[in-house]
């Protein structure tokens, strides 16, 4: 309903505690954010490898029943989101198989640039793809692998594959963490009593009352067995591109992201936003809930005094459905609420943290308006989106992004606002400087860091196909 870019997947596994799955459940509702498509848990005893996989939401999707059939001591569980495949059951995660290497089950954030080259060799070499997803090729190379060991099979496998990949793999008697060389997508390791932890945020950690450790770095492989936790680094390094926009949508603000708060991070994005596009205003409004941490920010800083103007209704779901009806612009009126109190005859800077197509940000704007703004000045807290995502994130086409169209001010005229800016690359690289160095920002750069091989992208949303031709030149 509104217009973003769209979460990727989250992944969870714990290991060690007597009630895994349970763990597992209330580690998926805390990123449940990220994806709602499908939800699923795989849970080990120790003998047999057990799952259950549904489509929904988590809290639709497991019962006091289903939990209690997924005994033992290991878990991993997986929220959906598909950007690689269709949106439907045999896409569902955790993926779980039987090969000669033994039960194995997977679940994977990111996207594997380089699984339609690889799967169509598999299928000539005879393969039988379950799903459409590209995380079922790294099972398809687990399994063909002659190497001595699961660890051994693992490394080979995940050796011949490119792209974004944060994973979570649980065998009968070990959970295994690995983050790609680049480290894309964030994945952290924390500790609940003797229990190990693995989750894509650490907001998940704080929801069971585990502790956060630290990230799985990037090229790092983890086995977590009875023998306590091997940590190896079998890939040749790369260069760093951990996701940028973890920090400005995606990732909850009170994570640790990237051994950053987002929260923090958030606001000062704000700050710097504040300096870098100053505006003469009277009230300070954010965009619930992106732009709520920025706004935040860009008050404290301007001095501008931080209202809410939007009301966001909570309780609209996913599969709201539009009604036939003569109120304009329903979708977003359903989910947002002026405040005519706080915005009549006041001068408005409206803060979000990103414009995708901007169709819903024109709908805000005219919202605002009609509650008696008397001006609406929109600033952005991240730089101009202006090229797809192919590392996890569902991105519509170049020619959807209304900044890859349209020059600023043409941007501003669609949007029909008095004023728009949006942060600088610079400023938005200087609120996450970490020691943990570099981020990929393709998405406002259209250099990527890890480039497809040809006819990769038909393997993707058409959107991602025609965007490559236009990289390609
Ligand atoms: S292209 Fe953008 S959304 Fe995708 S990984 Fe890079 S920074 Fe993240």
């Amino acid at each position: 309903m509104f217009d973003k870019l769209h979460e990727e997947c989250g992944v969870f596994g714990i290991f060690g505690h007597p009630e895994a799955a349970n763990m597992t459940y209330l580690g998926l509702y805390a990123l449940q954010h990220r994806g709602q498509e499908s939800a699923g848990i795989a849970a080990s005893d120790g003998t047999k490898v057990r799952i259950s996989r549904a489509m929904g939401y988590v809290a639709d999707t497991f019962d006091a029943a289903t939990l209690a059939d997924l005994p033992g001591s290991l878990a991993i569980g997986h929220v959906r989101y598909s950007t690689a495949g269709e949106s439907k059951l045999s896409n569902a995660q955790p993926i779980l198989i039987d090969c000669a290497h033994g039960q194995i089950a997977l679940c994977h954030n990111g996207n594997l640039v380089n699984a339609r080259e690889l799967r169509d060799e598999l299928v000539q070499q005879g393969s039988i793809f379950q799903s459409n997803s590209d995380t079922e090729v790294i099972l398809h190379l687990y399994a063909r692998s002659k190497a001595p060991s699961v660890e051994g099979a693992i490394v080979e496998s995940i050796a011949q594959v490119q792209g974004a990949f944060s994973l979570g793999m649980l065998t009968r008697d070990r959970l295994i963490a690995v983050r790609d060389p680049h480290g894309f997508r964030p994945l952290a390791l924390g500790r609940l009593g003797d229990a190990v932890v693995i989750a894509s945020e650490t907001c998940a950690m704080d929801l069971i009352g585990a502790t956060y450790e630290r990230d799985i770095e990037p090229g790092e492989v983890l086995i977590v067995s009875a023998d306590g936790i091997k940590s190896i680094k079998p890939f040749p390094p790369a260069p760093i591109s951990q996701c940028i926009f973890e920090h400005v949508y995606f990732a909850r603000p009170d994570s640790i992201v990237f051994g950053r708060s987002v929260n923090e991070v958030r606001t000062d994005l704000g700050r710097v936003l504040a300096r870098e596009q100053p505006v003469d205003a009277d009230v300070i409004v954010p965009v619930p809930d992106s732009g709520v941490c920025a706004a935040m920010g860009f008050a404290e800083e301007s001095g501008i005094p931080l209202r809410m103007g939007l009301i966001r209704n909570h309780y609209v779901g996913r599969t709201f459905i539009q009604p036939q009806s003569s109120i304009r612009h329903f979708g977003v009126k359903v989910k947002l609420n002026p405040v005519r109190s706080i915005l009549d005859g006041r001068r408005v800077v409206l803060v979000d943290d990103s414009i995708v197509r901007g169709t819903t940000s024109r709908k805000i704007v005219g919202m605002v308006r009609a509650a008696g703004a008397k001006e609406v000045h929109v600033r952005i807290s991240c730089p101009p989106t202006i090229s797809p995502c192919y590392y996890g994130v569902d991105t519509p086409s170049r020619e959807e992004l209304i900044a890859a169209t349209h020059t600023l001010d043409e941007i501003r005229d669609f949007l029909e606002a008095d004023s728009v800016a949006y942060l600088s690359l610079e400023g938005l690289l200087s609120t996450v400087q970490s020691e943990q160095g570099k981020y990929c920002r393709s998405c406002y750069t259209g250099q990527y860091p890890v480039e497809f091989p040809r006819d990769e992208a038909s393997y993707l949303q058409l959107a991602l196909k025609l965007d490559k031709e236009v990289v390609a030149k």
